[in-house]
């Protein structure tokens, strides 16, 4: 171990985890709010916490537990297709693990606590705007049924950081805060991707004796303590660990399907915020949308739109690639290449699976309801539908009965839904295309010059649906707002008949209708939230807390605790 002088951090050869011996204390560390129910996974109350004058200290890592075992983990991780080698717990600390009576086994993490030895050249530290990000955002889509690693407290203080929130080129400064996390485990796809190419780790024995090298016991590792199941069930090494990437791939399915189902986007997919057992890890720009894009990107630091809403799905399948790799001699790659076959598929089934509940369809059409699906996708967009607003919306269409007239039945919920559609103006700005000017005016100029060329440029993603954008963006200019809802109207009573004549197939004749009609209600209210963390409420939260006003954050939880409980 070398410590340096000038950054604190140090080259720790041939490790995954360091200890660290004490952190840095806050100054005048305040607790400013708590999720009870993340808190109860301790088997902790709001009260205990209130009551205990030393809990902003204990809850921000300026004082360790009895019994914590602080340590930093190395990782290393794909940052935007690229291997970006050693990353690593900059501004996280384990403080150990908690066996709670009721609720098993709990790692405790604080993020924000200070310099660790893989914080590079950062501070280890973490602000209010972004703690209070993740605090919510963990919270949220814990209510929201979405796995998550979890948040019990946020404590602020009187120590500073400059920061540029803005971008702009100016530091402020800025509150140093941390969010205690919870988590079975926060280990990631990274956690692995650590020992390739690393000369200083083969050989490297653990310290349980006769075992494998450092990557075996740390999958030995996470495959006893977590996939129970596929240890028990096979023997043979090789047979184990590929029923356990295959697991990881279902639940990744999983997951990346819920986030489409409730319009999340990540924001940052890097292999080193993957979770191994299929949590959303890791809050940063990440965004819900409002209006439906399939185009929407929440990082603006993502130009080319490598992690857009639409995009996740392959990308998590390609992270997987990316841990099959990590994986190494611990996989047969044919097999590992199998398993990832069967990711899109395997998502697609979850996918179709969630978006029928959306529907409250409790039988399955497997070509009408997928058509169904992406034709309500593609309305939404071109309408510029909220894409929360509109599924809970869509529980007001009424059941079809015999000699209804499709637009008189239909009609009060489809204005409904269109109350909360674009206005043109507002959809020439969703459609502004995203692209810079000079980059589409030369695509452009190569379609006048040279065809065959730009047949080949227009065919790539990114630049088609710029195209495409384009193309809305000029017939809408040509549109006024009142021809504009005559044809949003047209088009949605067109998708609300289909919608109706799908519903018509759901009673089989034997099953009561009234028993059917309400079984649809209470699978579309359980599954199409009511609310969701959008960008704003998270904004405005932000800016009262700056102030020192924390209600806000406060009200934010409870609202996702009441309100907001669904399973998907
Ligand atoms: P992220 O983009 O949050 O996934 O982080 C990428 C890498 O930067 C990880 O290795 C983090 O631990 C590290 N990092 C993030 N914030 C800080 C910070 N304030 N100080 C040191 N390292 C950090
Ligand atoms: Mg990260
Ligand atoms: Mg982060």
């Amino acid at each position: 171990v070398e410590d340096s002088e000038e950054t604190g951090s140090r080259t720790v050869p041939a490790a995954c985890f360091s200890r660290i011996r004490a952190l840095q204390p806050l100054v005048r560390p305040t607790v400013v709010a708590q999720s009870p129910s993340a808190l109860s996974l301790l088997d902790l109350t709001e009260q205990d916490v209130l009551s205990d004058p030393l809990s902003p200290e204990y809850l921000s890592g300026s004082r360790l537990l009895p019994g914590s075992e602080p340590a930093a983990h190395c990782y290393s991780g794909h940052q935007f297709g690229l291997f970006a080698g050693q990353l690593g717990d900059g501004a996280v600390v384990y403080l150990g693990e908690v066996e709670s009576g009721t609720h098993g086994r709990w790692e405790i993490q604080v993020k924000g606590a200070g310099v660790t030895p893989y914080s590079r050249d950062g501070d280890g530290r973490k602000v209010l705007r972004s703690s209070i990000r993740e605090f919510l955002c963990s919270e949220a889509m814990a209510a929201l049924g979405i796995p998550s690693t979890r948040a019990a407290s946020l404590v602020t203080s009187d120590l500073y950081v400059n920061r540029d929130p803005l971008n702009s080129g100016r530091r402020v400064p800025e509150r140093c805060s941390v969010v205690l996390r919870l988590a079975p485990s926060f280990i990631r796809f990274g956690s692995f991707e650590i020992f390739q190419g690393r000369d200083d780790f083969s050989g490297l024995q653990g310290p349980s004796a006769g075992r494998h090298d450092i990557r075996a016991q740390l999958l030995d590792y996470v495959i006893e303590t977590f996939y129970p199941c596929v240890q028990q069930t096979h023997g043979n090494r090789k047979e184990r660990n590929l029923a356990f990437f295959r697991e990881v791939m279902v639940r990744t399915a999983k997951l990346v399907a819920q986030w489409q189902c409730v319009g999340f986007c990540h924001g940052v997919l890097n292999t080193d915020n993957m979770s191994i057992l299929g949590l959303t890890l890791d809050y940063g720009p990440f965004g819900f949308m409002d209006r439906f894009d399939p185009d929407f990107v929440c990082n603006a630091s993502d130009k080319r739109g490598r992690y857009s809403y639409q995009a996740q799905p392959f990308v998590c399948r390609w992270n997987l690639a990316r841990l099959a790799e990590a994986l190494g001699s611990e996989l047969e790659a044919a097999q590992a290449g199998a398993v990832l076959d069967e990711f899109t598929l395997t998502y697609e089934a979850f996918y179709l699976g969630i978006m029928r509940k959306k529907l409250g369809l409790v039988r399955r059409e497997e070509l009408e309801d997928s058509e169904l699906v992406s034709d309500l996708l593609r309305l939404m967009h071109n309408t510029g539908a909220d894409f929360t607003n509109t599924f809970r919306l869509l529980s007001r269409v009424p059941w079809p009965e015999e000699g209804d007239s499709e637009g008189a039945t239909a009609g009060p919920a489809v204005d409904l839904i269109l109350q909360q559609c674009a206005s043109v103006e507002e959809l020439k700005v969703a459609n502004k295309p995203t692209m810079e000017d000079r980059e589409l005016a030369m695509i452009l100029s190569m379609a006048q010059t040279n065809p065959v060329m730009f047949g080949m440029v227009a065919d790539t993603p990114g630049v088609s649906q710029q195209l495409e954008r384009m193309g809305r963006l000029k017939g809408l200019l040509e549109t006024d707002q009142g021809e504009l809802k005559e044809k949003q109207r047209e088009d949605w009573i067109r998708w609300v008949s289909r919608y109706r004549r799908r519903l018509a197939m759901e009673c089989d004749g034997t099953t009561d209708l009234s028993l059917v009609k309400k079984e649809r209600l209470s699978v579309m209210n359980s599954t199409n939230p009511r609310v969701v963390l959008r960008n704003y409420i998270a904004q405005n939260s932000i800016q009262a807390a700056e102030k020192g006003d924390f209600s806000e954050v406060g009200r934010t939880i409870k609202v996702f605790s009441f309100f907001c409980k669904i399973s998907m």
